[in-house]
């Protein structure tokens, strides 16, 4: 008959229950929520009672807390974690560190720490291979006893986590007090939506733990959203039903060999530039900023390995920019390369390495194809500003801007055929031709006035650099500049005979200006051909 045992059934049952196999351990794997590869688990004592059916440790452990047993429960724990490692050791399998939990009470007990070194030892284990999760509660007996512990365990090299944390017993000013290496936030403590109170409280211990260079553990995720949460405010690691439950150490170890492991890293590093943390959360003036005032942006993780890239974060402007029917839901959870042609795709990886190696901001344009069901085929044209604003190892977190620019595009791709064929015609002529952009003073000339000029593909800062050169005799230089700013102005024809290169040839020189839908000049293109008979 299956039923829940009570106290004394528990007292009286435990030594047997040790010995006949009832007590027994299961492991719960956590999960780097990015890469699907696994970073760890916790060994979780069960007993299954032959009779009464399984019983829950929410049930035994105060029981075992309470009649002084919890220590030996904790030791057994401990050796059966050990009993596992040793023999994965022995059969040359890769493994991945297991926690063990440590009850308050074994504070009390001095030899904690030391009979589990006597029992690693005993099994032969790198220490790098266990690790201890203590409880808020610990400090209830006082701050220098745990302080005392979780020194002892460094020492021997241990990693300590920080179990339930949050779970209201401190303050957070704990993670002052204690160095603990890792800490696990449980999503059951959160009351309410995630994006709502709870989650401003998470994002800021995710935030603090990450100026504490801690690696945090988010337990008890049963669902992708909130995976997807604890992912938006940068902390990928995951414990919880909604990778697996704890499962027996058989299961456990199919699981450990089909799945791919990596270390767990700390938080990303930050770069002095920008204080990247503040785009977590949702309180500070950044996030106010990200959402509400710079144009389209997004945040996201880049590997250099695997040249993978995880958007974390975009903005409502980044939603319009795109000009398709998405949420940020959408775009976080689609393939980042979704539009993406490979040409693009090799522009915008380049530019993302361009910009870790130069700590700059780098900028590029790709097109992209996009269709969706509502809005149809589109081919749009992003320009790209990104920087990177933290990281860790082999991971970049880069900020990046966007901006749709597919109609400048498209008028600057016409422009661009007419502009082509009028150099052509230019130098079937006897005519010099230049283009001249308003906006950025720049000069593009003709093939004849690159090969008889010798000027380059591009002049900047035009017409300085010609007039320097002697080009523009000194006598006409600031009738010249005067063009330049009466077409700054919005002058639609300018025309005069000015004297050319040192020999002073007369030539007859023409600008018209061209203007935007708004009546601005954006360019002028210029002409010069020979006076022949000095008609003027
Ligand atoms: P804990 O250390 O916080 O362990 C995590 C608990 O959350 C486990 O419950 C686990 O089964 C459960 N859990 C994991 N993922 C999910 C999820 O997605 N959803 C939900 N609803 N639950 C999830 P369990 O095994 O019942 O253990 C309860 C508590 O008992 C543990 O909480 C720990 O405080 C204590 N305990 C368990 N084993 C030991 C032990 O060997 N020694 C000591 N001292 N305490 C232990
Ligand atoms: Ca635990
Ligand atoms: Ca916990």
């Amino acid at each position: 008959m299956e039923r829940r045992m009570n106290e004394a059934e528990f007292v009286d049952g435990f030594a047997d229950a040790l010995k006949n196999g009832d007590l027994f351990i299961c492991l719960q794997p956590q999960i780097n929520h990015n890469t699907k590869r696994m970073v760890g688990a916790e060994a979780l004592l069960r007993w299954k009672h032959s009779v009464f059916g399984m019983q829950y440790p929410n049930d035994f452990i105060p029981v075992l807390e309470r009649n002084n047993l919890i220590l030996q429960a904790d030791l057994f724990v401990f050796r059966k974690v050990c009993e596992f490692i040793r023999k994965c050791m022995d059969a040359h399998k890769t493994i991945v560190p297991i926690s063990v939990n440590m009850s308050r009470y074994d504070i009390y007990n001095n030899d904690y720490v030391e009979s589990i070194e006597e029992i690693r030892k005993e099994y032969g284990i790198p220490v790098k291979y266990l690790r201890v999760e203590i409880t808020e509660s610990s400090t209830i007996g006082g701050l220098e006893l745990i302080q005392n512990v979780v020194n002892r365990l460094h020492e021997y090299g241990y990693l300590v986590e920080m179990d339930d944390f949050g779970s209201g017993y401190s303050s957070l000013n704990i993670l002052k007090d204690l160095e603990v290496d890792i800490i696990k936030l449980d999503m059951r403590f959160l009351e309410g939506e995630i994006g709502g109170r709870g989650g401003i409280i998470i994002s800021s211990v995710v935030q603090m733990a990450k100026w504490l260079k801690t690696v945090i553990i988010a337990e008890g995720v049963e669902e992708m959203e909130q995976a997807d949460y604890m992912k938006s405010i940068g902390c990928f690691y995951i414990q919880g039903y909604l990778y697996s439950k704890p499962v027996p150490v058989p299961e456990f170890e199919i699981k450990m060999e089909e799945t791919n492991h990596e270390p767990l890293k700390p938080a990303m590093k930050l770069l002095e530039a920008m204080d990247s943390e503040k785009f977590w959360d949702p309180d500070t003036l950044e996030t106010l900023i990200f959402s509400n005032f710079v144009g389209g942006a997004a945040i996201f993780t880049y590997h250099k390995s695997g040249q993978q890239l995880d958007v974390l974060r975009v903005n409502e402007k980044y939603l319009k920019e795109l000009g398709m029917n998405q949420s940020e839901e959408d775009v976080i959870h689609n393939d980042p390369w979704w539009g993406f042609g490979d040409d693009a795709k090799r522009v915008y990886i380049k530019t993302i390495e361009k910009a870790i190696e130069s700590k700059e901001e780098e900028c590029c344009e790709t097109w992209r194809n996009i269709s969706s069901r509502c809005c149809g085929d589109d081919k749009i044209c992003i320009n790209t500003d990104m920087r990177v604003i933290g990281n860790a190892d082999e991971e970049y977190l880069i900020y990046a801007m966007i901006r749709n620019i597919t109609p400048e595009k498209r008028r600057y791709d016409l422009l661009m055929q007419n502009d082509t064929k009028l150099m052509k015609a230019a130098d079937h002529a006897n005519v010099y031709a230049w283009e001249y952009t308003v906006a950025t003073k720049e000069m593009r000339p003709c093939f004849r006035c690159m090969r008889d000029l010798g000027l380059p593909a591009l002049v900047e800062n035009y017409p300085e650099p010609v007039i320097e050169s002697g080009l523009f005799p000194p006598d006409y230089a600031d009738l010249y500049r005067d063009w330049h700013k009466k077409v700054e102005e919005g002058v639609e024809k300018l025309e005069g005979v000015i004297p050319l290169t040192v020999g002073r040839i007369p030539f007859h020189v023409r600008y018209t200006t061209e203007f935007d839908e708004n009546g601005k000049p954006v360019k002028a293109y210029g002409s010069a051909t020979m006076v022949v008979n000095s008609e003027e």
